[in-house]
């Protein structure tokens, strides 16, 4: 397992990260992502998206749990899981097609649906600290 601990002071910087990361991201990487609303998980799927290639503007799926991308080098499959009311609707999704197919997954909220998360994913956690500054974020990335 390799770990990485950055930090970034706004939202710019973490799209720079997203960005950096969705450029080296390997075709069935599982990203989960977790942290408060407003930690940056968006702000950081959107730097992803454009590491992809995508053009098409990246929002926060706030009814839908997931949204797909088609327009980068492979399909980004957007998860927001964080309405979710049972772990079976993942299934119902198809979200299994996603994990373990040819695009690149990444799941806002990701530790509420651990229990069906593939054994191999890229765990981000992102915090802030208040005595830091309110742009500040300590992102931990974990690759196991
Ligand atoms: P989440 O998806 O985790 O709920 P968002 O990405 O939607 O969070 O929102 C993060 C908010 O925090 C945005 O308004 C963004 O401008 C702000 N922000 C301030 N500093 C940072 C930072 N270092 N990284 C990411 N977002 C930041
Ligand atoms: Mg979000």
């Amino acid at each position: 397992m390799e770990e990485k601990i950055l930090e970034t002071n706004s939202p710019e910087e973490t799209f720079a990260l997203g960005r950096k990361i969705g450029e080296n991201a390997r075709e069935g990487s599982v990203f989960c992502l977790s942290g408060d609303l407003g930690a940056g998980k968006t702000v950081f799927t959107q730097g992803l998206a454009a590491g992809l290639g995508v053009s098409e503007p990246v929002s926060s799926p706030t009814f839908t749990i997931l949204q797909v991308y088609e327009g980068g080098r492979c399909p980004l499959y957007h998860f927001d899981v964080y309405r979710i009311g049972d772990i079976s609707e993942m299934e119902e999704i198809g979200c299994e097609d996603c994990f373990y197919g040819d695009g690149i997954s990444l799941v806002e909220w990701g530790d509420l649906i651990e229990a069906i998360l593939p054994e191999h994913c890229v765990r981000i956690t992102m915090l802030r600290d208040p005595q830091k500054g309110c742009d500040y974020r300590k992102i931990m990335i974990e690759d196991t």
